[in-house]
């Protein structure tokens, strides 16, 4: 019996030069996974000083998203961006506007990787997930919006990285993508509780953690969502994250006890990430 005809993708993995990398997808590719969307993050000796050092950064997440395709079954596309909590430590050691600067060149550099099709949206962006000092919060915010306004002239996605998505605070992106003039379907929303009713996210559209119950919750609801994991591919922190192979296993898992279709499987790992990337899914 072949269970799974549908293909299963990990919105929102992220590797490491000095993690498993290639092994774990290997994993996931065993657990049934078949795409990822690669996600850039802060790198260990790639030291940002200012904004021409994100290209450097950029590079070594695209290295892996090739390795991955050259070595796996698994097909990953990666996003590029600034990630937040760069610029408060760029902040720290420079002030604010050599900080600011350097976020907008580094949004700039990776607006730039979508157009040539390296990457395919520009993320993880947005602003720190913990409190920081008001004048910091509204820097965050400027830099969020040229990152979205980069996003619309290219026609790519942004992947937001930002506190715990509620109602109200998917209401405020909303409102700035439509004066930004991004659709609001290209925010997505990484690290969502299930969200998935529009009334509830705006339009915004929610990558949702695939921990626990959260996806029979956003079942419950319909299926304008995808899942992911938000892999750290840190072997300092076992189990800091869901395992790599949560997406899969919990895919299959849901679609052999009947709480997911196979018209969900397919429009939440296809249809969905094939609309909202403009990129094409294969099983
Ligand atoms: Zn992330």
């Amino acid at each position: 019996m072949t269970r799974q005809t549908f293909p299963i993708l990990d919105n929102h993995v992220h590797l490491q030069p000095s993690g498993l990398n290639v092994e774990a997808i290997k994993t996931f590719e065993k657990a049934g996974g078949t795409h990822i969307i690669l996600s850039n993050m802060p790198h260990k000796g790639v030291e940002i000083t200012k904004g021409m050092d994100f290209l450097e950064e950029y590079e070594v997440t695209l290295g892996l998203a090739k390795k991955v395709n050259e070595q796996t079954g698994v097909t990953a596309h990666a996003t590029v961006g600034p990630y937040p909590v760069t610029f408060l430590k760029l902040e720290q050691k420079y002030g604010l506007e050599h900080a600011e600067d350097s976020m907008r060149k580094g949004m700039e550099i990776a607006a730039e990787m979508v157009r040539s099709g390296r990457a395919i949206a520009i993320g993880e962006i947005g602003r720190p997930h913990f409190d920081v000092e008001p004048y910091l919060l509204e820097a965050s915010n400027r830099i969020l919006r040229y990152g979205m306004e980069l996003a619309r002239d290219v026609g790519c996605p942004v992947v937001l990285h930002m506190e715990t998505a509620t109602p109200e605070v998917c209401l405020e992106l909303a409102k700035l993508a439509d004066k930004v003039g991004l659709a609001r379907e290209k925010v997505v929303k990484h690290y969502s509780p299930p969200l998935v009713d529009t009334e509830l996210n705006h339009g915004i559209f929610p990558s949702v953690l695939a921990s626990g119950k959260a996806i029979t919750e956003a079942l419950e609801q319909g299926n304008r969502f995808m899942m992911e994991t938000d892999y750290l591919d840190d072997i300092t922190r076992p189990g800091a994250v869901l395992g790599i192979k949560t997406v899969p296993k919990r895919t299959i898992k849901l679609f052999e006890s009947g709480e997911m279709s196979e018209e969900d499987a397919f429009v939440i790992h296809k249809e969905n990430p094939q609309r909202i990337y403009e990129i094409c899914i294969n099983p």
